[in-house]
């Protein structure tokens, strides 16, 4: 028997029914973006949802990146993770800065303190640091380093939907975060994003430059750019917001039951464990240790012949890319702790109604790869 492919994520999706009238809003007054009334109506419910106060929609989170690092001002050295998706670093680029690699923390795969410290120059300026399967990164530390050398803190928080931190919003951390509505990630709208400020003045200024600089018909006021969230995309977020909660709740109980599968099984280190208070489930990594009876390729493999498409998030490491592995701090023995985990980590299938006869499948083939 043929069975269909479960890919490592299937986005949460509205019924299209619940989308017809926000349709017919969008028909009827033929207004398609440029913060648009339902832009506006999503906007709020966000910053409601998240328990922020500022939130401005973007077309994406890369550019979101972008917009971020353009308004401080950032031109000169940006301390970031080799170890996540390669945006992080693109973003970087796009916005005229340089990246610097710092090692992550082997418990959390997050940038280590200790390690950005030691790669602060008289260039640096700000660190931008991933919440990585939406583990929060040690803010505190990170951001007593930035206070004592006088950086700016980004958080790059694609996989950090609706994660809380010692009882906080961690989208309220940092100068600014970044999230991603892209469809892979825990809340969508097809593509999409959003920057969480941290005042009323700063928002204002990115909804600029998010379109184009512009304040009025005679007045562009900065080099912006047109990274604007369509009506089409508002009305599918304003639709599924209501949703996100319980499809949160799904992902942590199909996480405990990976989780109880095999954190035990020998050779295999899970990194997320099950009932932490505020985490989104967004993904199931598992590290594949010498003491596995495979390779995490060979295991990638077995999956894969199984039509099981587990991912290597993140292989390669975005400092071994042709664009970066020039640059000084992305020489592999000064990343150990990265180069291991991207030679080990294995993203398991993990969304909101995974069949469980299908996760039964995965839990076998991983627990007992050779049966
Ligand atoms: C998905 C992702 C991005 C990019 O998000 P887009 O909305 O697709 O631009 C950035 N950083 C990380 C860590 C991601 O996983």
């Amino acid at each position: 028997m043929t069975r269909l492919p479960v890919f490592v994520t299937r986005p949460l999706l509205p019924d299209p029914g619940e989308l017809e009238p926000l349709l017919a809003e969008i028909f009827d007054s033929r207004i398609l973006t440029n913060r648009g009334p339902i832009l506006q109506r999503f906007e709020s419910a966000t910053a409601a949802w998240l328990g922020v106060e500022h939130v401005s929609l973007v077309s994406n989170a890369s550019l979101g990146l972008v917009l971020a690092l353009r308004h401080l001002g950032i031109t000169g050295e940006v301390i970031t993770s080799p170890f996540s998706f390669v945006a992080t670093s693109h973003a970087i680029r796009w916005a005229g800065a340089e990246p610097v690699f710092a090692d992550i923390d082997e418990r959390t795969l997050n940038l280590d303190p200790a390690a950005v410290e030691a790669r602060i120059t008289s260039r640096t300026q700000a660190i931008l640091a991933v919440h990585c399967y939406g583990i929060p990164c040690d803010t505190v530390a990170l951001e007593e380093i930035a206070r004592r050398h006088g950086l700016r803190v980004i958080y790059d928080a694609a996989h950090a939907f609706g994660v809380r931190q010692s009882g906080k919003p961690l989208a309220a951390a940092g100068d600014l975060s970044v999230l991603s509505f892209h469809a892979t990630k825990v809340f969508n709208t097809f593509e999409g994003g959003a920057i969480v400020s941290p005042d009323r003045e700063t928002k204002l200024a990115l909804d600029r430059l998010a379109n184009f600089g512009i304040v009025d018909d005679v007045t562009v006021t900065a080099t912006g750019i047109n990274a604007k969230m369509t009506e089409l995309s508002a009305a599918v977020g304003l639709t599924l917001l209501p949703k996100v909660a319980a499809a949160i709740a799904s992902r942590d109980r199909v996480a405990a039951r990976y989780w109880h599968a095999l954190s035990g099984v020998r050779g295999l280190r899970c990194l997320c464990p099950p009932g932490q208070e505020g985490h989104n489930s967004y993904a199931f990594p598992v590290l594949v240790e010498p003491d596995y009876p495979l390779s995490r390729d060979e295991l990638h493999h077995r999956l894969k012949a199984e039509n099981i498409h587990a991912r290597r998030y993140f292989h390669p490491l975005i400092s071994d890319l042709p664009m970066y592995r020039t640059l000084e701090s992305a020489a592999p023995q000064g990343l150990p702790v990265a180069q291991r985990a991207a030679s080990r980590v294995l993203c398991l299938p993990l969304y909101h109604d995974l069949d469980p006869a299908d996760q039964d499948r995965i839990i076998g083939l991983v627990s007992s790869p050779w049966a």
